[in-house]
């Protein structure tokens, strides 16, 4: 892990499509890496780190040029900045990926460098499983859009006790939970994810995602599932919202 230099897959700017923060514009910043193979992953390009990664050559617009990786602290605050001049017409900038955390010790550097040129939030968008990485920069982290992973969902073993750890790291600052829910999902796990996020706080807003078929995925949750999976966290939670990815409805990226 560099503390230097990044390995992206891309920098962009559109609209969030997902969790509390939806339709609000942001400049993304795609890191390359994961710990996780998710079967609904939606972005396996940043799944593994590549000699290149692509930018939007005006932002919004979708058209990329291809940039050599690693990228130095420099170039990409040179990225973002150009992208947010002179009007800071976005929200915020969120680190997405893959796994931001996975390239910790790059953004303890290029995070502080980034604040002094551009003055808009820091998003972070994570797994929810390194505590530890994320207890290293949680100081320079604004909001944070916490993936607490389903098995059922995912395809995965559980996480719950490394989620237990991150969510109570994360509630240092402003949080909410995102939770993708699949059609072989139980009433039985969404009772427990709501249960480990009331043990830190029941006034962390949870999203419930109903899955976006792709790949293996072929079929979405049903409506009784949605209606009842709310039912069952707001009986414990204040703020429940089911969104699902609003970006692939609108053509965005
Ligand atoms: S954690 Fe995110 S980027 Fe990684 S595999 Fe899962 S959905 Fe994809």
């Amino acid at each position: 892990m560099s503390s230097t230099d990044a390995q992206l897959c891309e920098v962009f700017n559109s609209i969030q499509g997902e969790g509390l923060y939806v339709g609000e514009r942001q400049t993304f910043i795609r890191f390359a890496g994961c710990n996780l193979s998710c079967q609904y992953c939606d972005s396996p390009a940043a799944l593994n780190i590549t000699k290149e990664y692509g930018v939007e050559k005006i932002p919004g617009t979708r058209q990329f040029a291809k940039y050599p990786n690693p990228a130095g602290i420099n170039q990409l605050i040179e990225l973002v900045n150009l992208f947010e001049a002179p009007k800071l017409i976005s929200h915020s900038i969120s680190l997405t990926g893959g796994e931001p955390l996975l390239q910790v010790d790059f953004l303890k550097n290029f995070i502080p460098a980034l604040k002094e040129k551009v003055s808009l939030p820091i998003y972070l968008e994570t797994n929810g499983v390194l505590p530890d990485h994320l207890s290293e920069i949680i100081d320079l982290i604004d909001i944070i859009a916490f993936g607490l992973k389903l098995p059922s969902a995912t395809g995965l073993s559980p996480y719950w006790k490394k989620h237990r750890k991150a969510l109570e790291i994360a509630y240092m600052k402003e949080v909410f939970v995102k939770v993708v829910f699949s059609r072989e999902t139980k009433a039985k796990e969404i009772d427990e994810a709501v249960s480990l996020i009331i043990e830190v706080d029941n006034n962390i807003p949870l999203v419930l995602q109903p899955v976006t078929p792709s790949g293996s995925i072929k079929h979405r949750p049903n409506p009784d599932q949605i209606m009842a999976f709310y039912t069952l966290a707001k009986r414990k939670i204040k703020t429940v919202r089911v969104i699902p990815q609003v970006h692939k409805l609108m053509g965005v990226l």
